[in-house]
C-alpha cells in the first residue's frame, strides 16, 4: 500500500504520517492545521535558517568523534558531565533524518489507537554511564540582543521546543529505549558583543557562547492532543479561526477594508 500522507484521506487504511513541526501546527492553531492536512492548502513556505543547519551539523560532527567511545567529548567533561557519552547506535543515523518516514528503523512510532505514525528527526542522544540511559539532546542556535546573562527556556515560543523534546522522549520509549525525563538542550550563542576579531584575512571566524540547558519533559499532553488530531481530522468542518490570531485578524481586516 501506498504511503499515507500529505492531504489526509479518511478511507485509507494506513497509518497516517504526522510530523513533530505538523503536530506543533496543531497545538498552535487546529483551524490551519485542518486547512493544510485535510483541505490540502499550502501556506507560503519560509526560507530554511541555513546557519543553524551548520551549527547542527557541525555539532554533530563533533559529538560523533566520541560516539560509543569510552571517554566524552572535552565540553561535557568541562561541564562536570563526563558520564554523558555521545550515543552510539546501528539506527542513529536514521534518527536523525526526519524527512523519511517509509524505512522502518526510523525515528516514528505507529499509535495503534489513532492510526497515525508519528516521527521526527533528533539532532543526538546521550548515554548516561551512571543509570544506563538515553538522554535525549537538541541543538539550538541564536544570537541574543543583549549581553543579559545565560539562555532560558523562558520565553513563550520556546514552549514549541519544550514540546519537541517531550514528543522524542515519547517516541523513543515507545521504540523501546530507556530515556531519562532529563533532556538537554545545547544552545549556541552567536556573540555580537565579543572583543575578538570577526575579519581574518582569508576567512571570518564568529564565537559562539555555549548553554547547556537541562530540561524534565512533560509526556502527558502527548496521548491526548493525538486523539484529538485523530478527531479533527475525521471531522466534516473546519475548527474555528482563533479570534486571538493576529494573521486571522488581518486577514479579516483586509476583507472587510
Ligand atoms: S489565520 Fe490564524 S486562526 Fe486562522 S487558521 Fe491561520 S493561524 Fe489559525
Amino acid at each position: 500500500m501506498p504511503r499515507h500522507r500529505g492531504v489526509y484521506k479518511k478511507e485509507n487504511p494506513e497509518p497516517y504520517e504526522l510530523s513533530r513541526s505538523r503536530i506543533e501546527n496543531f497545538v498552535k492553531c487546529p483551524s490551519c492545521f485542518y486547512l493544510v492536512q485535510v483541505k490540502g492548502i499550502n501556506f507560503p513556505s519560509i526560507p530554511g535558517f541555513n546557519i543553524n543547519e551548520a551549527t547542527d551539523i557541525l555539532l554533530k560532527k563533533d559529538f560523533d568523534r566520541y560516539r560509543g567511545s569510552k571517554i566524552t567529548h572535552p565540553y561535557l567533561v568541562k561541564q562536570g558531565m563526563s558520564h554523558l557519552v555521545p550515543y552510539d547506535h546501528e539506527h542513529f543515523e536514521l534518527w536523525t533524518q526526519s524527512m523519511h518516514f517509509g524505512a522502518t528503523d526510523r525515528m516514528h512510532i505507529i499509535h495503534k489507537e489513532t492510526n497515525l505514525k508519528i516521527g521526527g528527526g533528533l539532532d543526538d542522544v546521550w548515554f548516561n554511564t551512571k543509570t544506563n540511559k538515553l538522554h535525549i539532546v537538541d541543538y539550538k542556535s541564536t544570537s541574543q540582543k543583549s549581553d543579559k546573562g545565560p539562555i532560558t527556556l523562558g520565553d513563550y515560543y520556546k514552549d514549541a521546543y519544550k514540546r519537541q523534546m517531550d514528543l522524542y522522549i515519547w517516541i523513543m520509549r515507545q521504540k523501546g529505549f530507556e530515556v531519562d525525563d532529563l533532556g538537554y538542550f545545547l544552545y549556541c550563542d552567536g556573540d555580537r558583543f565579543t572583543e575578538t576579531p570577526f575579519l581574518g584575512e582569508t576567512k571570518a571566524i564568529m564565537e559562539f557562547k555555549l548553554s547547556l540547558i537541562p530540561y524534565v519533559a512533560n509526556t502527558w499532553w502527548i496521548e491526548r492532543t493525538l486523539k484529538k488530531i485523530k478527531e479533527v481530522l475525521n471531522s466534516a468542518t473546519c475548527p474555528d479561526h482563533s479570534e486571538y490570531c493576529e494573521y486571522g485578524n488581518f486577514i479579516k481586516s483586509l476583507s472587510e477594508g
